[in-house]
């Protein structure tokens, strides 16, 4: 078993993969021979900044696991239970969070650019600073979260709660709040060129 990270990936070993190992794995996730097995023993494994690009952990429960840099690219965590968890500097670009519970969950400088979060729970979870550029979250709940400088640049945020979250400084520029609930919200954010239309402030 390798010990392939974010920081030190090691190749997939099915010969001509250019795709990197998983951390607790020789192969990526296409190659890897027994899914089940792996993701039976991920809880025993430690997982700061661990290489699980493009896994599919929908429905798991995660709450609590520390997370922190994992390369979570193109993960499949729709449904995932991932409240708690602490993800500072995750990678979660691309990834699948729909339906996802990270209430509580830390996201300090987390990047979800290109994620879907549609219908996930933010409540209460720490965003600061994260990069959520073109992220996708129609009707998630970000109330009572911190979105301190985060980054929703193009986002598309129809509908979504961010009831008393904290915007200070948050950059929507360009994004979606059709519908949004920005009621008892803290700061003042960078709304240029956003939707607003619809939007309950
Ligand atoms: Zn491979």
């Amino acid at each position: 078993m390798n010990t392939s990270t974010h920081y030190a990936p090691a190749r997939c070993s099915v010969s001509g993969c250019e795709a990197f190992a998983l951390t607790g794995a020789d192969t990526c996730w296409t190659h890897l021979p027994d899914r089940d097995g792996w993701r039976a023993m991920l809880a025993d494994l430690d997982l700061n900044a661990a290489w699980l690009a493009e896994v599919d952990l929908s429905g798991r429960d995660l709450s609590g696991w520390d997370l922190r840099s994992a390369r979570l690219s193109e993960a499949c965590l729709r449904g995932a239970n991932l409240s708690g968890a602490d993800l500072r500097d995750a990678f979660l670009d691309g990834a699948n969070l729909v339906d996802a519970n990270l209430e509580d969950a830390n996201l300090e400088f987390a990047i979800l650019g290109g994620a879907d979060a549609s219908g996930a729970c933010f409540r209460n979870a720490n965003l600061q600073r994260s990069n959520l550029v073109g992220t996708r979250a129609h009707g998630a709940d970000f109330s009572g979260a911190n979105l301190y400088y985060a980054r929703p640049g193009n986002a598309d945020l129809e509908g979504a709660n961010f009831h008393n979250a904290r915007i200070q400084r948050t950059i929507f520029r360009r994004a979606n709040l059709k519908n949004a609930d920005l009621s008892g919200v803290e700061g003042s954010a960078n709304f240029e060129n956003a939707n607003l239309e619809g939007a309950a402030r």
